[in-house]
């Protein structure tokens, strides 16, 4: 039978799949850089980039510190992240809304970064590792304070530009509106005003649906 593994050997596949991550993101923050319109939105892309490239470089850092071979290993979350991103980059989008649903999908990936490298500094200073917690505590950072300009870029103006592009659909979102009335109320328990038109025994099946 073989060996149980140790919180050492997770550490050591967590850094593989972060290793595997940048490397991803490296390629889809470039992508991202050029599907933006706002100058400043593309900069914030670039920027992180090169930092990313220099993430890449700090984990082979730390891996040495280990005395381990820098190696990947395949970061499915981050696959599925990027998917996302691209399908939103093939979206007709006006300049704005696009702007406005890069920064969301950028933000989808700094999360997921921030809570795989909150996570290996956590268990870095745990077993001991104190050069390699350092140096993916310096990451970490830079993840944060990605994730915190994409908001300043997000609230400072896109957001607002890509609500006043969708001024003029007024009439659309009041369809839209109707048709959402006919959904169930699924935030209110039974008595919501809409419970007396549900059928008997049909109330749990449709307010189950979310
Ligand atoms: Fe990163
Ligand atoms: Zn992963
Ligand atoms: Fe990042």
């Amino acid at each position: 039978m073989a060996e149980a593994g140790t919180l050492h050997d997770a550490f050591i596949d967590e850094l593989r799949d972060a290793y595997d991550a940048e490397k991803q993101l490296t390629k889809a923050l470039s992508q991202l850089a050029k599907a933006a319109s706002n100058p400043k939105l593309r900069e914030a892309f670039t920027t992180h980039l090169e930092e990313t490239q220099g993430q890449v470089r700090r984990l082979e850092q730390v891996f040495d510190t280990l005395d381990e071979r820098a190696r990947g290993k395949r970061c499915d979350g981050i696959a599925g992240i990027i998917e996302e991103g691209k399908a939103i980059m093939e979206e007709e989008l006006d300049d704005a809304a696009m702007d406005a649903s890069l920064i969301a999908a950028g933000q989808r990936a700094e999360h997921y970064e921030m809570a795989a490298y909150g996570t290996l500094v956590a268990w870095a200073n745990a077993m001991g590792h104190t050069e390699a917690a350092k140096l993916l505590q310096q990451t970490l950072d830079e993840e944060k304070a990605a994730d915190k300009k994409l908001s300043d870029l997000a609230e400072g103006g896109i957001n607002q530009s890509a609500a006043d592009a969708a001024g003029g659909e007024q009439e659309d979102d009041e369809e839209e509106a109707e048709d959402e009335e006919e959904q169930p109320r699924s935030a209110s328990p039974s008595g919501g005003r809409k419970a007396s038109s549900a059928g008997k025994g049909s109330s749990s099946a449709r307010t189950g649906r979310r």
